[in-house]
């Protein structure tokens, strides 16, 4: 089978790769698949032109372009809580498979990779996700108390007082510190990122109670005690596209 593959400019600065396949087949046609790969398979003696105009219409190119969004979207939003039957949520970077329960007692189990609901108002989403972030902070707050009484050791010379710890829902981003009043703020949805990228989040925090604001010092501070922070920094971005909205 003979390949070709043709760059597709959609747009100003969106190009993407198109597979295009000669196959024994009479009609060409085009596909994309959840991962975005770009297929065309092509009849075995079809002029390559008529190939490349095809691609190149106005049709063509938003017919792409809607399919790429609409894969992108899918994917961003298997990251969210999904509190449906058979839906996903993610806690320290790992899927967990939902089933809802009607039941007289609110309860939230984990078992393996599954997620138990069992709840009072199982057809109410909003309420369901109430429970849920209940029982998310439950779970959080012990797990980031824990980390910062790791690196506690670390602001010991600095003579910082052990933080005020609060978790709560944020929409924009991880988390915050009030160095006056030594109060640490960090969003729940930080238990869905790796343990790695809660680490990070915990320990910037923590050094804006001896160093305020973004500067060198700041970075250098967490540079000796995270020698590989820019790559962690790099994949929280990441993370957050997904994780925060
Ligand atoms: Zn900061």
């Amino acid at each position: 089978m003979e390949e070709i593959i043709y760059n597709l400019q959609l747009s100003e600065n969106k190009i993407v790769p198109v597979h295009i396949e000669r196959k024994n087949i009479r009609n060409y046609y085009i596909k994309i698949s959840p991962d975005l790969n770009i297929t065309v398979p092509v009849p075995l003696k079809m002029n390559i032109d008529t190939i490349y105009k095809f691609l190149n219409s106005n049709k063509t190119k938003k017919w792409i372009e809607k399919n790429i969004n609409k894969f992108q979207k899918a994917k961003e939003e298997n990251i969210k809580d999904d509190l449906i039957n058979g839906g996903t949520v993610k806690i320290l970077d790992s899927q967990y498979i939902v089933y809802i329960y009607e039941s007289i007692n609110d309860k939230v189990m984990l078992d393996g990779f599954n997620i138990y609901i069992y709840s009072k108002n199982s057809k109410d989403k909003d309420y369901l996700q109430k429970q849920y972030n209940e029982f998310l902070k439950e779970e959080a707050k012990p797990y980031f108390q824990k980390i910062i009484n790791k690196f506690l050791p670390v602001f010991k010379k600095y003579n910082v007082p052990a933080p005020a710890l609060k978790v709560k829902p944020l929409k924009s981003k991880w988390g915050s510190c009030r160095p006056a009043t030594a109060e640490i703020t960090l969003n729940l949805h930080l238990y869905k990122a790796s343990a790695e990228c809660i680490n990070y989040v915990i320990l910037h925090e923590l050094t804006h109670l001896v160093h305020a604001g973004h500067k060198k010092r700041f970075y250098n501070f967490l540079e000796k005690h995270m020698p590989n922070y820019r790559e962690i920094e790099k994949r929280l971005d990441i993370e957050a596209g997904q994780i925060l909205c």
